[in-house]
């Protein structure tokens, strides 16, 4: 028996419950309720030795150094990429999925190897990420395709189109193929109902990646949003380039669709503009990045009729700001238009405790064989390291989480 206020079906109950409680991110019972106390365990360990910095440079340079003599690595990165990793393929990484679905995140398949080159490397990513598109079809665990442009073209390729040199006939094949390996992942998605990002990159390779991103979006976005591209808000000039595409969207009447995120090759990005005399592209401190971020984050809340955002950040204040902005404004947490994202391995109390408050969470789960992944494990050590001699934010979690089960 329900009370005449109360809602019949208790799902729709306990979420409307949620949506009004005080959204509290350091509820670790919540935020690690997938892991066990083992997995834990091992968590606190490997956070512990990449807390070092120097532990972590001079692994980072251990690791490249063995792969380039092809010693076996499996026995020192098996725990870093199980923690941080799906699996080395998808069938693998549908355990991991399964898990997450259960708190109510989804998952984002995304395909890890980097750097590839040759037409065979290339056609064999295009398959790789059609191949995680095609499990994400009619699967509500999925919430999103991704794909990297740089994964499907050669990078002195991308750049070329992107600086606008003329190409060599040979070079104009080459890029007719990777506007086709562009075109077919977008368009299988949208026939699948499956939303997929496109990851930005380097200056020098992102105009190449933006001109595509535009026309997948202008073909296949009209009424609903399928392609989104991704907007790094450590670059001066794109708040204005957000706003410069919803209006261009809301024109020609189709819907923007943009991953909002800081920036992930800062320091690259100013030693290239300074080994090129040139103005840096990056915002002069993190301040201005966050006053962007944030302020990319109320524009799109204003404009999700011509723009709907993902926001991919690890960021408390700024995804606690958008969680209670949606909240103020009247928003159902689940409106699909505004989503969530972090990456597998990191804030989990972000990931669990939204998706436990009914917003629409996904986790990014890198997945691929173990070599190909170690550029993409090195940068995640790398972000944990203690900053002058902090314990990580993931760390401090971990070991409260491990106080909490002992008094249980
Ligand atoms: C789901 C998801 C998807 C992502 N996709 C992409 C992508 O497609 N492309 C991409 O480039 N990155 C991507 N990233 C990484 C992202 O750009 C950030 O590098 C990372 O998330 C850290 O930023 P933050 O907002 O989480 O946290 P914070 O710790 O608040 O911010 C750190 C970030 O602030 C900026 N910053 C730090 N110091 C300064 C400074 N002195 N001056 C100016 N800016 C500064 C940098 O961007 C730095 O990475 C993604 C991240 C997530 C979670």
């Amino acid at each position: 028996m329900t009370s005449p206020n109360s809602s019949p079906n208790p799902a729709v109950a306990a979420a409307e419950i949620a949506a009004s409680q005080p959204l509290a991110f350091d509820d670790t019972r919540t935020a690690f309720a997938h892991r066990s106390t083992r997995d834990l365990r091992r968590a606190r360990w490997m956070f512990g030795l990449i807390g070092a910095p120097a532990m972590v440079a001079l692994g980072a340079k251990a690791v490249r150094l063995a792969l380039a003599i092809r010693l076996p690595l499996n026995w020192i990165l098996r725990p870093v990429f199980d923690y941080f990793c799906g699996g080395e393929d998808i069938q693998e990484s549908l355990d991991t999925a399964v898990k997450l679905s259960q708190y109510g995140v989804k998952t984002i398949l995304d395909y890890s190897a980097e750097g590839q080159t040759g037409e065979g490397a290339l056609n064999a990513a295009h398959d790789q990420i059609m191949s995680a598109i095609q499990s994400a079809k009619g699967d509500a665990r999925f919430a999103f395709a991704v794909f990297k442009v740089s994964a499907l073209s050669d990078n002195g390729l991308l750049e070329k189109v992107s600086s606008k040199a003329s190409l060599t006939p040979e070079e104009q094949d080459a890029w007719q193929k990777v506007e086709g390996r562009v075109s077919s992942l977008c368009q299988t998605a949208a026939q699948h109902d499956v939303p997929i990002m496109i990851d930005a990159e380097e200056t020098w390779l992102q105009s190449a990646i933006d001109t595509l991103a535009e026309t997948m979006m202008r073909r296949h976005n009209a009424g609903t949003c399928r392609i989104y591209t991704t907007a790094q808000l450590y670059r001066h000039d794109r708040l204005d380039y957000l706003q410069q595409l919803t209006d261009t969207a809301r024109k020609e009447r189709w819907i923007a669709g943009i991953k909002l995120v800081r920036g992930a090759y800062m320091e690259k990005e100013r030693e290239r503009a300074k080994a090129e005399g040139r103005p840096s592209p990056i915002q002069p401190d993190k301040a201005a990045t966050d006053r962007d971020f944030n302020a990319a984050l109320d524009f799109a809340l204003g404009h999700l009729d011509h723009v709907n955002i993902v926001c991919g950040t690890h960021n408390e204040e700024s995804t606690l700001k958008l969680a209670q902005d949606m909240r103020s404004k009247g928003l159902k947490p689940g409106d699909r238009r505004v989503a969530f994202a972090q990456l597998l391995g990191m804030s989990d109390n972000l990931s669990f405790n939204l998706a436990a408050s009914g917003f629409e969470t996904a986790k990014y789960v890198p997945y691929g064989p173990l070599r190909e992944a170690i550029p993409y494990l090195i940068r995640r050590a790398e972000e944990n390291t203690s900053v002058g001699g902090q314990t990580s934010r993931e760390l401090e979690l971990i070991r409260q989480e491990l106080r909490r089960r002992k008094t249980e």
